[in-house]
């Protein structure tokens, strides 16, 4: 005899196996009247895969929740036409960065100036010049005009551009010292972030690392002693970038090291993170390493970033030495991480500023580092005004990965809401960042463009309306 709990149990299964045969079938269903627009707006591969999905959910709430009824035909296409719409969606978008950090690597680090924008436009949607040579009508060298350009600002004898820094010293590692070792102070060991670690990339270069010193001191005597012991192929100076060391501390200038080098022999490499052509310094801030100072002390390379505090798309910059970039532009993995044409267009307008001695004015990042406080006051108090906020005093920060803990001094608007994290969140969604402070929200407007001010104001509204 069985037990009544199994044949319940039975009786359910059968009306369960029961609602499943009702479910219509992938190809019954891609191939109904309402599905067919579906496929022409998303395809037919990518409507079978999701119909296949959502018939595959539908099954087990099915059987997990023993449901005697299955979803209406009308359900299911709604249902199908909802995920392809998500599945299909872009996430990359623009957004309002309320947060005044400056250069924040999660929301893209340097916005571009206008003339960088134009310039790219024109550049994406037709053929270009960019390995073609109009006069001789044979082909030219990519990366012309930027590389020629930095070469003005800075006065190197030659510049290549690869994708980005960390591609940067990769080259420069692979195409110098391979199978060598070079030698790099314990100091300068960093993680820049995303996994991004200096002692790690050298490793992956198939390159031997010395170290040198001790994390907080490295004198010259220490670089001496290793060159004497040691076959040095480079020196590798990285710039702290992300984080202070203060007390008792030391490291030889980079002027200190290129004299050993020339002594011995040995090029020397200077990571410089975020390459600045401004003085940092007349903004208020601690004195960020220029690009200039370290060729002029003689680096034989300099390599940096391009869309930190030069605010341009993203690269990364090398310069020095004719006969070291030249190895560096023969190497087979300089095509593999050569820039392209956009990021190409976008660099040459940005160093063109630098040029015409208008960056302060044009590029976004100085624009924001040297905005007047009396002007980020008079558009809070503005906005403030709109949205029933209160003008507070506090700091904005620099971010990627320089000046750390440097701030310029601000005006924020703060607002009282119930659920601050609820609130930042939805105004997430509205496309619009923000920071939370002691239960308010932060609104920083230096980092915002002024006639953005407006769209924070009716979102706000329309949000707490
Ligand atoms: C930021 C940084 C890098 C990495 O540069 P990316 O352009 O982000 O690849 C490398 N070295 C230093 C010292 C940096 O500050």
């Amino acid at each position: 005899m069985k037990s009544a709990n199994e044949v319940y149990g039975i009786l359910i299964i059968t009306m369960t196996n029961e609602t499943l045969r009702k479910l219509p079938s992938v190809n019954k269903l891609i191939h109904s009247k309402t599905a067919k627009d579906l496929q022409k707006t998303f395809g037919l591969p990518l409507l079978k895969q999701i119909t296949r999905i959502i018939l595959e959910e539908e099954r087990n709430q099915i059987l997990k929740n023993n449901l005697d009824q299955s979803p209406s035909y009308i359900d299911l296409i709604n249902k199908i036409e909802n995920r392809l719409n998500r599945e299909t969606e872009i996430s990359l978008n623009p957004i309002i960065n309320a947060t005044g950090v400056i250069l924040h690597t999660n929301l893209g680090r340097a916005p571009l100036s206008t003339e960088a924008q134009n310039l790219i436009a024109d550049i994406s949607g037709s053929y270009n010049t960019i390995e073609f040579d109009l006069d001789s009508g044979q082909r030219g060298q990519r990366g012309k005009d930027a590389e020629r350009l930095i070469c003005q600002v800075t006065g190197s004898e030659d510049a290549l551009v690869v994708n980005n820094n960390a591609a940067a010293i990769i080259l420069i590692l692979k195409a110098l010292a391979f199978q060598k070792s070079i030698a790099i102070s314990r100091g300068q060991l960093i993680e820049i972030g995303g996994g991004f670690r200096i002692p790690d990339v050298i490793k992956e270069s198939g390159v031997q690392m010395i170290e040198i010193g001790t994390t907080n001191r490295t004198h010259i005597d220490d670089y001496l002693n290793v060159i004497k012991t040691n076959n040095i192929a480079l020196i590798l100076r990285a710039h702290h970038s992300n984080y202070n060391i203060i007390g008792f501390t030391t490291e030889p200038t980079i002027k200190q090291l290129v004299s050993i080098g020339h002594q011995y022999n040995i090029p020397i490499v200077d990571d410089i993170g975020s390459g600045t052509l401004i003085d940092t310094s007349n903004f208020g801030l601690t004195h960020e390493p220029m690009i200039q100072e370290s060729l002029s002390a003689g680096a034989n390379l300099v390599c940096f970033s391009a869309d930190k505090l030069l605010g341009g798309p993203q690269a990364g910059i090398i310069i020095g030495n004719t006969n070291y970039i030249s190895i560096l532009r023969k190497h087979p993995l300089a095509r593999a991480i050569r820039a392209d044409k956009l990021c190409l267009a976008g660099l040459s307008a940005t160093l063109l500023h630098y040029i015409k001695n208008e960056a302060i004015e044009k590029i976004p990042v100085w624009q924001m580092i040297s905005m007047n406080v009396e002007t980020i006051q008079r558009r809070a108090k503005i906005l403030a005004d709109q949205i029933d906020g209160k003008v507070v005093a506090g700091l904005s920060t620099i971010g990627g990965g320089s000046l750390p803990g440097e701030t310029l001094p601000t005006f924020l608007v703060s607002i009282a809401v119930n659920s601050p994290s609820q609130f930042t969140q939805i105004l997430r969604q509205h496309k619009i960042i923000t920071r939370i402070k002691d239960d308010q929200i932060i609104i920083d407007l230096r980092t915002v463009q002024p006639n953005d001010d407006k769209t924070i104001a009716t979102t706000i509204n329309k949000l707490s309306g």
